[in-house]
């Protein structure tokens, strides 16, 4: 069963409205790979299929625009949450679309909750009606003396759980809990207060509520990942009449790659690689193949550009790995030029620029030797320096 088979029409509350006391700083907009950890909070929801989420936050605009437009989330519902974690909640439920019968309550600052967890207790309160997160105590328990301090009792660990969210609930029951009953630290709670029985099932031990300093990641876990790959693809037609060019080295053959520029299939490739890594589309984009300014154009120099905007966004190309695919002519020979000639433009050592040849085996209008193909993928350091590298 996924999570997308249990029955209902799903909706998610996430109260994150606290003030971060404990941690010091804003938690919730505090980075882990770059990504805030809200968004990683809303991410986890999505990824358990829950499309319609609603968010208690303390600044709306600053979240929107720090945790939720960058990320593609602009269809969250954002209010301004209470005081007090019931009174996010309750604000938050009477923002819930109509339709919805069942909801997930998740604590904004819950950033790992894995799939599995979110499902079991979805599952268990469809079932039930209401269902909560909890792991079993592995420490022993013992309840204090308000007076001193001291050991009052120890209680028996075995009949201890721990609460967790995800805590799922008809909606119906929910609302009853935040009319009927004292606001609680925690919702299940509230509706076991009702008096109706909350199924408590296993929470994960990755699942842990950002609280203090501590609970946050080391600052090389924090960092985005500092590396991209883009790929690319091109193919042109070979034609009589023109000279044949790849990856920057003109070829001696009877015929030549057509195209709006010298038709550089190789360094085409490359190109798109380039961007792809730095996630800016395509060389068509950007040298549009109807502009007459690009006649006949150099495709190095196209290519040392898409280098420059690559860099330009943060991106510093690496190493290249390409394929060109000719039934003719024979490339091999060539491969060290063209090396030298792509490493050039891509400030990189030639080592770092690997080209290989092949054919597409006699197979379709490869094979029958009408054009050249290439693919290229290249790998990309974030680095907002342009320095010449290994
Ligand atoms: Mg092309």
């Amino acid at each position: 069963m996924s999570a997308l088979d249990i029955g209902g029409t799903w909706a998610a509350v996430v109260p994150a409205a606290g003030s971060s006391r404990r941690m010091g700083f804003d938690k919730l907009l505090a980075r882990i790979h770059g990504v805030p950890v809200l968004t990683q909070t809303l991410w986890s929801l999505r990824g358990a299929g829950l499309t319609r989420l609603v968010v208690g936050v303390r600044d709306v605009s600053r979240i929107r625009a720090e945790a939720l437009v960058p990320y593609g989330l602009n269809d969250v519902i954002v209010v301004a949450g209470g005081d007090t974690r019931a009174e996010t909640v309750a604000v938050c439920l009477s923002h819930l679309p109509e339709e919805a019968t069942h909801v997930v309550v998740h604590d904004g600052a819950r950033p790992y909750c894995s799939w599995e967890v979110m499902r079991r207790v979805m599952a268990a309160a469809w079932e039930t009606g209401a269902a909560s997160a909890a792991l079993p105590a592995v420490d022993t328990v013992h309840r204090a003396r308000a007076t001193d301090d001291c050991i009052a009792e120890t209680v028996d660990r075995r009949a201890i759980r721990l609460a967790q969210t995800p805590q799922a609930f008809q909606v119906a029951l929910l609302r009853r809990a935040h009319r009927e009953c004292p606001p609680g630290s925690d919702d299940a709670g509230m509706v076991a207060a009702l008096g109706i029985s909350v199924r408590l099932v296993e929470g994960g031990r990755e699942n842990v509520k950002l609280t203090v300093p501590s609970d946050m990641p080391s600052a090389g876990d924090m960092a985005p990942p500092p590396f991209a790959v883009g790929l690319g693809h091109d193919v042109h037609r070979l034609v009589p009449g023109r000279p044949l060019i790849l990856g920057g080295v003109k070829i001696p053959f009877e015929r030549g790659l057509m195209g709006h520029s010298d038709a550089d299939a190789l360094s085409h490739a490359v190109a798109d690689a380039v961007l792809g890594a730095a996630g800016l589309g395509d060389i068509g984009q950007h040298f549009p193949p109807d502009d007459p300014a690009y006649t006949g154009a150099n495709s190095l120099v196209l290519l040392a550009r898409c280098r420059q905007m690559a860099v330009a966004a943060g991106w510093r190309p690496v190493q290249a790995d390409c394929i060109v695919i000719a039934e003719e002519p024979r490339l091999s020979p060539h491969v060290d030029p063209i090396r030298a000639t792509l490493s050039g433009v891509l400030c990189v050592q030639p080592h770092r620029v690997n080209v290989k040849c092949g054919t597409n085996e006699g197979l379709g209008h490869l094979g029958r030797g009408e054009g050249v193909a290439a693919h290229a993928v290249v790998l990309a350091v974030r680095a907002r320096v342009d320095r010449p590298n290994g």
